[in-house]
């Protein structure tokens, strides 16, 4: 099992921002570099002072910590558990690595493990050797199963596999022979997240037209991986993942419910009690704004209570639990896209991926 869920109320999320990455994957449009591991010594001490300095303002105990990036994997173990050994944290706490599946070493897994790591994410996107060409993946089309014999022999109890649709490499029966290597593994994921191959537009993906995702074909996978996975136990948690029963993961809950998380290292974004801000962006400026003593900010707003409803309404209703019936002023035109159960309302299986149709009536809407 994972950690339990909590309220939103209770819960404080801590992101770690990993900006490193062995080499740069063409659709990728995060804040990470596969030219700066010289940095990595500097950043985690940055980051430690980033911590530090968070600490002695009043840093709230942590109910989750997630390492993501970037390839948080990049760092040695006692680079990343240096870094979590600085956050406060409740004795149940759920913390997540993610990790490449190619980094996933019974070593590695088990100095996380002894450090306090209690939950691991592996970026697998497919298990088709074509598809991970296309996508620019360099495990081997046997890394789920390493993976997962490896986590399992480690003793995690609860870990996560990512997919990715939508490469024009990818049919559907890749799909399908993708989640069947998933499924019928000894020791299978008991989370799967599952996302939309997005064409971001300062990418390489981006820019060549003929590799953008054929969006019906895009839907079709979708909605294979969302009947697959449900047909087999897990439960649908949000629009891209899937948990067995136990298995969901709290820190994805502080995002979906608007709750309070804070974020550290470069790019790393934070929202506290209605404040959003984030660091600047390269790992070069934040080490430098560090060292030098000053914060490394790089911009904040604060949300109106109006701002606030709306967030909150349109994240809720992309999960399992949905928004209550008074988020909506009327149905009638959303009727066939929505369930309404204990006077919650809740999208249907088709309607996932065209949520912001459900959204757009929200009440709260602007
Ligand atoms: S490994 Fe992940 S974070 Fe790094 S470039 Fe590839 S997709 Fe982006």
């Amino acid at each position: 099992m994972n950690a339990p869920p909590i309220d939103v109320a209770d819960a404080f999320g801590v992101y770690v921002h990993v900006p490193f990455c062995a080499h740069r994957c063409d659709y990728c449009a995060f804040a990470t570099y596969s030219d700066r591991d010289h940095l990595q010594d500097a950043y985690v001490e940055a980051v430690r002072q980033e911590i530090r300095w968070a600490v002695d303002g009043g840093l709230r105990v942590a109910t989750s910590i997630f390492f993501g990036g970037g390839t948080p994997s990049r760092l040695t173990p006692e680079q990343l558990l240096s870094i979590l050994r600085e956050i406060p944290r409740t004795a149940d706490c759920e913390i997540t690595v993610e990790c490449n599946p190619e980094d996933a070493s019974v070593e590695r897994l088990t100095a996380y493990r002894d450090g306090g790591v209690t939950r691991m994410s592996y970026g697998v996107q497919s298990t088709q050797p074509a598809v991970l060409a296309d996508l620019g993946r360099r495990h081997g089309t046997m890394a789920h199963r390493e993976v997962a014999e490896r986590t399992h022999e480690v003793g995690f109890a609860s870990w996560n596999m990512d997919l990715i649709v939508g490469s024009r490499a990818e049919s559907l029966d890749d799909v399908r022979a993708t989640l069947h290597d998933l499924l019928s593994l000894e020791h299978r994921p008991p989370h799967i997240s599952c996302y939309a191959l997005t064409p971001e537009p300062a990418t390489p993906l981006g820019q060549d037209p003929a590799r953008h995702p054929d969006e019906d074909e895009t839907a079709d996978a979708y909605d294979i991986v969302g009947q697959t996975l449900e047909s087999h136990g897990y439960l649908w948690e949000e629009i891209s993942n899937w948990a067995e029963p136990g298995h969901e993961c709290r820190h994805n809950h502080v995002y979906w419910d608007h709750g309070n998380y804070q974020g550290f290292g470069s790019a790393a974004h934070s929202h506290v009690d209605g404040r959003r801000f984030w660091n600047v962006r390269t790992p070069d400026r934040y080490i430098a704004m560090v060292e030098g003593g000053t914060s490394p900010l790089g911009g904040e707003e604060y949300l109106d209570a109006a701002t606030q409803a709306f967030e909150r309404d349109s994240l809720a209703l992309r999960t399992r639990r949905g928004v209550p019936r008074e988020a909506f002023d009327s149905l009638d035109e959303i009727a066939h896209l929505v369930t309404v159960r204990d006077n919650r309302v809740s999208l249907n299986p088709a309607a996932r991926l065209v949520a912001n149709q459900v959204i757009l009536r929200l009440k709260s809407t602007p």
